[in-house]
């Protein structure tokens, strides 16, 4: 049997792959399917947008899939940029653009206001299956961006419990507290299961 994962993404593809290793399930990405169409992530959730990408994905090559779909939700901005994290500094623009963004808006803001969460929602759809799961880390934003690992609003963000920016672990660090970690390893023990009961 095969699962499809919806990203072209190599290090979310090896840390996927990583979760399910022994799994017995031939693992295959977008990058294995050149020809397919984008799928426009419009919807207004992240739950909406991880479907919607396993879903119609699902659809186009009959092979079950595996989408996921991450955002920022930062309390003083009231849960933004949320669903919007990727272009939230405008279209096209950088994780830098992003992070100045994310800095001005919070420019002043006391540390205790300044609490955010990253959550990933992962979803499973194919033929009979509809599977999902969700990884939370919760931190803070800081008032100057710190580190070069990682992608995204990693150099801006702290997890709870730490003093450095998720820009400044290891990847195998990040990936063993983070978001998408959590939400794949929930995600792997339910296919293991699926393994199982075939
Ligand atoms: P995606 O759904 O994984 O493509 O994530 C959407 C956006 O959220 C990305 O473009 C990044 O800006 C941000 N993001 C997702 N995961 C992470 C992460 O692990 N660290 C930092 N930013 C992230």
């Amino acid at each position: 049997m095969k699962i499809l994962l919806a990203t072209h993404n190599r290090n979310k593809i090896i840390e996927i792959k990583n979760a399910l290793s022994g799994s017995g399930f031939e693992i295959l990405s977008l990058n294995d399917m050149p020809d397919l169409p984008d799928v426009v992530e419009d919807g207004d959730t992240l739950e909406h947008n991880s479907l919607k990408k396993a879903r119609e994905i699902f659809e186009h090559t009959g092979i079950t899939t595996l989408a996921d779909d991450t955002g920022l939700e930062v309390e003083y901005l009231n849960g933004e940029p949320g669903v919007y994290s990727a272009r939230w500094a405008g279209e096209g623009c950088t994780y830098d653009d992003n992070n100045r963004k994310m800095l001005r808006e919070l420019e002043g803001v006391p540390e205790h206001l300044r609490n955010a969460e990253f959550r990933c929602v992962i979803t499973l759809y194919g033929k009979d299956v509809l599977k999902t799961s969700e990884g939370v880390l919760k931190g803070r934003i800081i008032e100057k961006a710190r580190g070069v690992q990682g992608f995204g609003y990693d150099p801006v963000f702290i997890p709870d419990g730490f003093d450095l920016t998720l820009a400044e672990m290891s990847l195998e660090d990040k990936n063993s507290i983070s978001h998408r970690g959590q939400a794949v390893k929930k995600m792997a023990e339910m296919i293991m299961k699926i393994k199982k009961a075939d």
